[in-house]
């Protein structure tokens, strides 16, 4: 039996399910009157959970996360005469659940829609809070719309066949929650590591729902990202502009950027516990610095969207669990990057 939570955002209310079956995919949406959208993987590695059902199996990876790919979803849809009762689900990473989300919100100005998560990334951040949509060039998600999927399906057994680089993917945006927001998960973090705790299947699960509870509950308390909701950028900002420069992973360019925010949280609010927080990534797979070309990086960061001025809103932590917004000029960020660039 899964275990039911009903995810309050404004003006939404989602029905999440922990410890999902098929069965419950089948008693939130109709087979007749619905479509799923995929990839190739997850298609060729889990071909009993799409037996049944129509589907739009789309060719992995981040760059199809582009308008052509919506273009593709919505004419297979009008080929299976898809009308306005139907509901739309998503099975799959952030690159699926977004374009799936993002596609049933224009479909006839907006189709019924569900997700099923199958990375660790996806299931505690990329399907929580309602943002979808697609990169466009450069610019990664720069057009898209924010709508709740109607259900959110966790089903561990997609977990079986994560590839191990996807694994550390996911632990660097946990690691980001407990950083901001939560102590004690932290200290739970801290007493597995990454094979112990991928092998227990149980504490995996109740961290999985720890971390979707903790994210809907931020994003629910600030939706436009005025205040709280920021805190998620816990080492994103360096973190995106490394991985725009170099062949990073997301959560490896993240845990990067997280290390880094520790030190500037000691020079600047006396934060103690820079080598926990470097000692947890690492025990998750995750690296905590990197050589890089400061000016390069530099560049980016003057460029960041999140500067006023020569004044930039950085997150930096307090304490463990005690992440904070603190203004910080522009050209001491520079001077801390430059010295960090060695590696
Ligand atoms: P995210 O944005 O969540 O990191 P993506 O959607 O980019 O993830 O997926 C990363 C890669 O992992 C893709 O190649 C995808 O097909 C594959 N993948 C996703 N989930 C699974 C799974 N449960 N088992 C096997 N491969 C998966
Ligand atoms: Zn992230």
């Amino acid at each position: 039996m899964s275990r039911k939570a009903a995810l309050r955002f404004p003006g939404a209310v989602v029905d999440c399910r922990f410890e999902a079956t098929p069965r419950d995919l089948s008693a939130l949406a109709p087979r007749d009157a619905a479509v799923i959208v995929t990839d190739e993987n997850l298609f060729t590695a889990h071909p009993s959970y799409f037996k049944g059902w129509n589907t739009v199996v789309l060719k992995p990876g981040e760059e199809y996360k582009v308008q052509a790919t919506v273009d593709t979803i919505i004419a297979q849809l009008i080929a299976l005469r898809a009308d306005r009762g139907f509901t739309l689900v998503g099975v799959g990473g952030g690159v699926v659940t977004d374009l799936a989300g993002y596609a049933a919100s224009v479909y006839m100005r907006g189709i019924r829609f569900g997700f099923v998560p199958t990375t660790l990334l996806a299931m505690v951040d990329a399907s929580v809070g309602g943002k979808n949509g697609v990169d466009v060039g450069p610019y990664k998600n720069l057009v898209g719309t924010i709508r709740q999927p109607d259900f959110l399906l966790y089903d561990m057994r997609f977990l079986t066949t994560l590839p191990e680089a996807q694994w550390s993917n996911g632990f660097a945006e946990v690691v980001k929650h407990a950083c901001i927001r939560d102590a004690a998960g932290f200290r739970t973090l801290e007493r597995y590591d990454i094979a112990s705790i991928r092998k227990d299947r149980r504490a995996l699960s109740e961290l999985i729902e720890r971390n979707v509870r903790l994210k809907s509950s931020v994003v629910r308390r600030d939706p436009y990202e005025k205040g709280e909701r920021r805190l998620l950028n816990f080492g994103h900002t360096l973190g995106h502009a490394l991985e725009t420069q170099y062949e990073l992973d997301h959560g490896q360019a993240v845990s990067i950027g997280m290390a880094f925010a520790c030190r500037l949280s000691e020079d600047l609010l006396g934060f103690k516990d820079t080598a926990r927080v470097c000692g947890l990534l690492q025990r998750y797979g995750l690296p905590v610095d990197a050589a890089f070309d400061p000016e390069r990086v530099v560049g980016i960061l003057a460029m960041d969207k999140k500067r006023v001025g020569g004044k930039m809103n950085y997150v930096l932590l307090e304490g463990i669990g005690r992440g904070v917004m603190h203004s910080i000029s522009v050209d001491a960020l520079q001077k801390k990057v430059r010295a960090a660039a060695g590696g």
